[in-house]
């Protein structure tokens, strides 16, 4: 039988650092994707926001991982030469109300770590953004755009130039606990299946992570790593780009887990608004047009220069949440899990927002379990 050293389910944002960080010159390095190409789900159906961590608790991994990811992803871009904008962001108040709220935001976002944030007036909110509305607002400069594209194809060429391979139109189908590690069975676009020996297994499967733990006989509900879908929605604004703001726009939380619909510029100019995020039981991207008016309603306040005509539903991705409906948000779960016996199974679930910011992070960290393998 064929046989890996490490393979790691999954070529989206967090399975493509964590390769190009475990790959090196010696190691049988192997990243399996169904797809027949990197990134075909959520790493490419987001913001593309590099989060300046102004809502996870430092003590958490989202909240650690989004600060290191913060820096690493202006470091590798900056010397990689992946596109990316440090756009800063305004958090804005509209009324009176929403204005008394900002002290207590600008407190957690300074315990989170958040650099260099502070509350403007109306006159300096202005001065950076002429197009929008605020009585005053919480600015925060590290936040950013990333070209997530750009940003895997970096990770990717870098896991292979270290001498990893990357099996595409792979589906894992089963995998069997072994002697020496692990047996997994794939399918490939021809629906010819094949397996192979791995000694360490790494899941980045995304929306597929729980999936993954329940085909190492994990019982997924008691350990709480069912995924629950959740779909952000987005709409795309036409019209002249010279009156769209640069910055990243965000109104006050309209309520607690939610960061409310926002703007997002792209590098090219233009602007996307939201995620409007609804929770659902089945994987479909669709965007439903009759959320034009709350689109609309939901951000007219601050983007006066906005008509209903100039917007039209764009793309849509899903959240892989471990916590459902109705419950506090949950951390991102990353364990080596012996404890469960399965010795040399890393297990990512639940990889949602901030995963792509985080993603150099993550790398960095699980490359250091692995390490602890050797
Ligand atoms: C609407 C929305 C907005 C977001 N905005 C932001 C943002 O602005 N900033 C930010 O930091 N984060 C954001 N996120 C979160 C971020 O996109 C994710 O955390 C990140 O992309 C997760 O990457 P991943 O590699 O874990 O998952 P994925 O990109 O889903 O990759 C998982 C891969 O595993 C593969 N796979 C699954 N099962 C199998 C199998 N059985 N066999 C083989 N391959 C398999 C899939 O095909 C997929 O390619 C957002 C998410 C959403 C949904």
């Amino acid at each position: 039988m064929e046989k890996a050293e490490i393979t790691i389910i999954g070529a989206g944002a967090v399975g493509l650092s964590v390769a190009s960080r475990v790959a090196r010159k010696g190691r049988n390095v192997l990243v399996i994707e169904r797809h027949a190409s990197f990134g075909q789900e959520t790493s490419s159906r987001n913001s593309e926001v590099i989060h300046a961590s102004i809502y996870y608790p430092q003590d958490s991994l989202k909240g650690r991982f989004c600060l290191e990811g913060n820096a690493l992803m202006y470091e590798l871009c900056e010397k990689h030469n992946i596109p990316h904008r440090r756009t800063g962001k305004l958090i804005v108040a509209v009324n009176e109300e929403e204005e008394e709220k900002l002290p207590q935001l600008l407190e957690t976002a300074r315990n989170n770590g958040a650099g260099g944030v502070r509350i403007v007036s109306a006159g300096e909110a202005r001065h950076y953004e002429p197009n929008v509305s605020a009585r005053a607002a919480i600015l925060c400069p590290t936040s950013g755009i990333v070209d997530s594209h750009n940003l895997m194809k970096y990770y990717e060429r870098t896991a292979l130039s270290n001498g990893a391979g990357i099996a595409y139109n792979a589906g894992v189908k089963a995998i069997e606990k072994t002697g020496g590690g692990y047996v997994v069975r794939v399918t490939d676009a021809d629906n010819r299946d094949f397996q192979f020996q791995t000694r360490i297994l790494i899941n980045c499967a995304g929306l597929e992570s729980g999936t993954v733990s329940a085909m190492l006989g994990i019982d997924i509900d008691t350990a709480g790593y069912r995924i629950n879908y959740c779909k952000g929605m987005y709409f795309r604004v036409s019209g002249s780009i010279s009156r769209f703001p640069q910055m990243l726009i965000y109104p006050v939380p309209p309520e607690p887990g939610s960061v409310g619909i926002h703007t997002t510029p792209d590098l090219e100019g233009g602007m996307r608004l939201g995620p409007y995020d609804v929770w659902v039981d089945t994987i479909d991207y669709s965007v439903d047009e009759t959320l034009r008016e709350l689109f609309f309603k939901s951000t007219a306040s601050f983007l006066p220069f906005l008509t209903m005509e100039q917007i039209n539903p764009d793309t849509a991705g899903i959240h892989p949440k471990v916590q459902k409906q109705g419950e506090p948000m949950r951390d991102f779960i990353i364990r080596h899990e012996a404890e469960r016996g399965l010795e040399n199974f890393i297990n990512l679930v639940g990889i949602e927002s901030p995963g792509l910011t985080s993603s150099p992070a993550i790398g960095r960290y699980v490359a250091g379990l692995v390490g602890e393998l050797f």
